[in-house]
């Protein structure tokens, strides 16, 4: 039954007896004079209450019910959506290689090569959110967290990226200037700066400019991930970090996703005690800040010593 049948058959299955027992318990409670009327108002109107509550009840647990169906099966379609897209790729070029066609073009043959290599990183990418993601909802992520420079992290999320796209025309700039400790763990943080990238590049439309910084400012080490994209409107700026949910996608263009990717970007900086904050603006472009406390100097010290020892 569609939820709008189950409200149709509520109202009319309860809330009409519930109306009428109602007036009968108010009419008895008004009219009769002695206790046993009385008496029969009160539990009269006791049965009616009793009544509108097991319908709200069954109506919230339904139109619940079906909002979690709903979501999975949203979830189901976009995944396989997203994981097809790099496989169709993959599927085109090995075709032609094995065609033989490009056995005499050596630069064609290798752009192939190095195209399947790319969306392979996309696929192992893809399958990655959805698995950080069901750890992290299932409360299965161990952080192993451990004071140090995210620098080199960073980085490696970085030259991850740069295999993702390379061969693609996008002005990627990079500045990494840090050298106060935070207290992080790797793969969370590789994670957060693959997932901002990740966005930025699907996001932005021709002329792709995404820049990344990461300085040290006021005891935080702060990354930013601007890009000159399609943005989206105030309106989104909280929601964009629910799970599962993706701006219309008439706007989102063609791009696919399961809408988890901000989730755990979200949830992973909460695990850091950082920050998150977004500006952006529709058809200029969005710039994510994260900010990470940084380890005061003299704990920082110790505990590199720690480390030496
Ligand atoms: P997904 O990208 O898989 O849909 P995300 O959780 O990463 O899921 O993002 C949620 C939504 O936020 C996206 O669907 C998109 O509409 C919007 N979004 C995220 N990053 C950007 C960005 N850099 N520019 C514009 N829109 C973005």
């Amino acid at each position: 039954m569609s939820l709008t049948g189950a409200i149709v058959a509520t109202a009319v299955g309860v809330l009409l007896p519930v109306i009428l027992s109602t007036s009968v318990g108010i009419v008895a409670l008004a009219l009769g004079k002695s206790s046993e009327w009385t008496l029969f108002g009160v539990l009269v109107i006791s049965f009616a209450a009793a009544a509108i509550g097991g319908a709200v009840v069954v109506t919230v647990l339904l139109s619940r019910k079906h909002r979690i169906a709903r979501l999975q099966a949203d979830f189901i379609a976009n995944v396989t959506h997203e994981l097809r897209t790099p496989l169709t790729s993959i599927r085109m070029y090995s075709q032609t290689l094995e065609m033989g066609a490009l056995n005499e073009e050596p630069e064609m043959f290798n752009n192939s090569v190095r195209a399947i290599l790319r969306e392979t990183e996309w696929l192992e990418a893809m399958i990655d959110r959805v698995l950080t993601w069901r750890a992290a909802s299932k409360d299965m992520d161990s952080p192993n967290m451990h004071s140090g420079c995210i620098a080199t992290t960073v980085q490696a999320a970085v030259d991850r990226f740069l295999r993702m796209i390379r061969g693609r025309d996008v002005d990627f700039q990079c500045k990494i200037d840090t050298e106060a400790m935070v207290t992080f763990d790797e793969q969370g943080m590789h994670s957060i700066v693959l997932n901002l990238l990740v966005n930025a590049f699907k996001y932005t439309g021709k002329n792709k400019k995404i820049e990344l910084r990461l300085f040290d400012f006021d005891e935080h080490v702060v990354l930013e991930i601007e890009d000159n994209g399609i943005g989206f409107s105030q309106s989104e700026e909280k929601k964009i970090f629910d799970p599962f949910y993706r701006v219309d996608s008439r706007l989102s263009g063609k791009s696919s996703g399961a809408g988890l990717g901000l989730a755990i970007v979200r949830h992973q900086v909460i695990l850091h005690k950082g920050s998150i904050l977004v500006r952006s603006e529709p058809g200029k472009g969005s710039k994510f800040i994260v900010q990470f406390p940084a380890v005061p100097v003299s704990k920082g010290k110790s505990s590199a010593q720690n480390n030496e020892e």
